[in-house]
């Protein structure tokens, strides 16, 4: 059993020292570019699998920066930190660290789509990730920028593939060898900053963007397809000039839920959490959009931005006439600076103050930052493999940002899984990937992969078809053992507390099956419980669970000597209940995939008149492939678990009612003849 306490950072004066002490050496299994989101878990993933790692960033007092929002998770989002931390990343446990405000989204509906979001203060999260990081055992991180990759020429006899051999870093000849790279550069190629009509080189406020060398690398001597992509960032607001007042408060969970499984509680106490507030956009605010328009280069360009976080400039242009939220965020404990989420905007600081003023709660609000825009270069994912390398280059791995993602969940995700299997083609294992049917992180990596992206991706609960299996109480089990047993990267402290609570949760399910009773019988126990009569039937305490006003607590208080061991586990048993039998469906539906995968697919089929819940894509790219079996369609980009199923269904359906009307064909033409001699028998008669 974990001693489930929060770690006690190293101190930041210690690792400062032991930072400048550190040498980089000429040679490292994996070097992971750039010390964002994507960056430090690729680093931390490379090194848990065994790889000696060198961590390049621009600035190390940058690594773990929340570019824009300091908040993690949400929905969608808050099911991939949950998959991070089930896989040993460092997000979650950093949320719990920095976390000032815990609340868990969507509780409304059903806990498969619940969305775990923390409100984060910036210093404490930096502080957490960098300590992390230095403490890491095989991981060295080095201050520099990354000019040039070193490639390889492509084997004559393999043409257009190229292999990545090291990094050359800017301002020296320095070079440092690899046998594998993993480059998240994030907003930073080719990044130009934009304000109003004026544009300058940057890759964040503060920040130069990557060296023109590493764009001209990826497109010129690999030949990549890159595209360019927008996303930019609300001006921040002195505290004390704001009127929350005239704002509506929103407070956060009063029992703060942890994104870590090894923790039990947050940093921050219950009573220590500090509200945020709401306020919404007045007539003034849209004018003010209106007339700043032609001063607004970044919102006139064509470049794609991030269409579910738009800039109240977009909004205001998509939906005039609208009162839209503006979310007050507080940027840490300390802080005495808010966020206001929802106003991300690119026009002259004058008139983002007169913008901000025209909200009743900021009408004598003052700017400290002015809000800004950013343009980046970003590489077409659909180069990529399932591992996150890219297809032609032997040892490049890319994650992050510079894939078309938008989000820093996006980010740790891709960062991950990329630097676990950086690691492992440094020490010559095979590549390892994720199942869209096992997590949120094979979604991801799935759909970009398999897709693309034409605008900022980033993840809704709505894309992971297996959404119900796919829950934020259940990512260690689907995650941390296979983490450990086939890929590496997980502790076997992880793997000791996912083993316990598995079985724990196994004998509690066991417990649970055994407890059956008739209907009358539970009703005597349960007075009031409200159960439909079936005769002679019997329910067990599973199926007792699921009854919406029945809860874990309820069952252990009558049966307290078969289930008290397992209140730890109250919720989760819960919820288990809950889904268990549409669960154990979909798990049917998969095996029967994997049973049909040599079902030969007519050759002649008709793929528009599929079912309509079958996307246009999905049909287009099955009529133009035309697979000869379901086992090649299911391996098609592009095609779904889900799609799979409609087309099994579909051609299981066809081919029997073929059936049904060969088995009448025979039938009918003797109807037909018989029919035949009658006529003309009459008709001799
Ligand atoms: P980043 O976090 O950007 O990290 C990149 C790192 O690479 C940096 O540390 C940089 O110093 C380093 N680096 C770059 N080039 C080199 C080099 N050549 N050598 C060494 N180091 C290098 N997300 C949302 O979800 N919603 C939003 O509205 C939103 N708005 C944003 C607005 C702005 C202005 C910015 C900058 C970002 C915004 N983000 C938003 C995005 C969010 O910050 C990113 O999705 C996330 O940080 C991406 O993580 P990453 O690791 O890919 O890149």
């Amino acid at each position: 059993m974990l001693t489930k306490k929060l770690p006690r950072l190293h101190s930041f004066k210690a690792l400062v020292s032991r930072r400048s002490s550190q040498r980089a050496r000429q040679q490292y299994d994996v070097v992971v570019v750039g010390g964002g989101h994507a960056g430090t878990e690729a680093a931390a993933a490379a090194a848990r699998v065994g790889a000696e790692t060198l961590l390049v960033t621009q600035k190390i007092q940058t690594i773990g920066a929340l570019s824009c929002n300091p908040s993690l998770g949400g929905v969608g989002k808050g099911q991939l930190v949950k998959e991070v931390d089930a896989l040993d990343g460092l997000c979650g446990r950093a949320g719990d660290w920095a976390g000032i405000h815990f609340s868990i989204l969507n509780r409304r509906k059903g806990p498969a789509v619940w969305g775990p979001r923390a409100q984060l203060d910036r210093s404490r999260y930096r502080e957490f990730i960098q300590s992390e990081l230095l403490s890491t055992p095989r991981l060295t991180v080095l201050e520099g920028s990354v000019e040039e990759l070193l490639v390889e020429e492509p084997d004559p006899e393999e043409p257009g593939h190229h292999r990545v051999t090291g990094i050359r870093l800017a301002n020296s000849s320095q070079k440092i060898s690899a046998s594998s790279l993993v480059l998240t550069t994030g907003t930073f190629l080719s990044g130009s900053l934009f304000v109003g009509q004026t544009s300058s080189p940057g890759g964040r406020i503060g920040d130069a963007p990557s060296s023109a060398g590493l764009s001209h690398t990826l497109r010129e001597r690999l030949g990549l397809r890159v595209g360019r992509l927008r996303t930019g960032t609300p001006p921040r607001i002195v505290k004390e000039s704001v009127d929350l007042s005239l704002a509506e408060v929103h407070l956060p969970d009063s029992n703060p839920a942890p994104f870590s499984f090894l923790n039990t509680r947050t940093r921050c106490k219950p009573e220590e959490q500090l509200p945020c507030h709401l306020t919404y956009t007045t007539p003034g605010v849209e004018r003010v959009v209106k007339e700043s328009f032609h001063l607004n280069c970044h919102i006139q360009q064509d470049t794609k931005g991030p269409r579910y976080c738009p800039s109240i400039e977009s909004r205001v242009l998509r939906f005039p006439g609208r009162q839209h939220q503006v979310w007050l965020e507080p940027e840490g404990l300390t802080a005495d600076l808010l966020y206001p989420q929802g106003l991300s905007m690119t026009m002259p600081p004058e008139l983002q103050l007169r913008l901000i003023r025209e909200i009743p709660a900021l009408h004598r609000a003052e700017i400290h930052t002015p809000g800004y825009g950013v343009q980046y270069d970003f590489v077409c994912p659909t180069q990529l493999s399932p591992a996150l390398q890219v297809k032609s280059t032997q040892g490049l791995f890319l994650a992050g940002q510079i894939n078309g993602t938008t989000g820093y969940e996006e980010a740790a995700a891709q960062g991950l899984w990329a630097g676990v299997n950086a690691g492992r083609q440094a020490l010559s294992m095979p590549p390892v990937a994720l199942s869209r049917t096992e997590s949120y992180i094979g979604v991801l990596i799935d759909d970009l992969v398999s897709r693309g992206v034409t605008e900022p991706y980033r993840m809704f609960t709505s894309r992971a078809e297996f959404r119900t299996s796919l829950r934020p109480d259940n990512a260690d089990l689907r995650l941390t053992l296979k983490g450990f047993e086939e890929v590496g990267c997980v502790s076997s402290r992880r793997y000791q507390e996912a083993v316990r609570v598995r079985d724990s949760l196994h004998k509690a399910m066991a417990a649970l099956q055994a407890l059956a009773l008739s209907p009358s019988n539970w009703r005597k126990t349960l007075p009031d419980i409200r159960m439909s009569e079936a005769k002679g039937a019997t329910l067990n305490g599973m199926e007792v669970l699921r009854y919406s006003d029945m809860s874990f607590e309820k069952l252990a208080s009558c049966y307290p000597e078969i289930l008290s061991p397992y209140m730890e586990f109250a919720q989760r048993l819960k919820i288990e209940a809950v889904y268990r039998p549409h669960c154990d469906l979909q798990k049917k539906e998969i095996e029967r995939i994997q049973r049909e995968e040599n079902m030969s697919l007519p050759q002649d089929m008709d793929y528009f008149s599929l079912p309509a819940s079958l996307s246009l894509e999905v049909r287009e790219i099955l009529d133009r492939v035309r697979p000869s079996t379901l086992g090649a369609a299911s391996r098609l980009q592009g095609i779904t678990p889900a799609a799979i199923v409609h087309l099994l269904n579909y051609v299981r359906q066809t081919s029997q009612k073929d059936k049904r009307a060969k088995r009448k064909q025979p039938h009918q033409k003797e109807q037909s003849e018989e029919e035949g001699s009658v006529r003309k028998a009459s008709v001799t008669r």
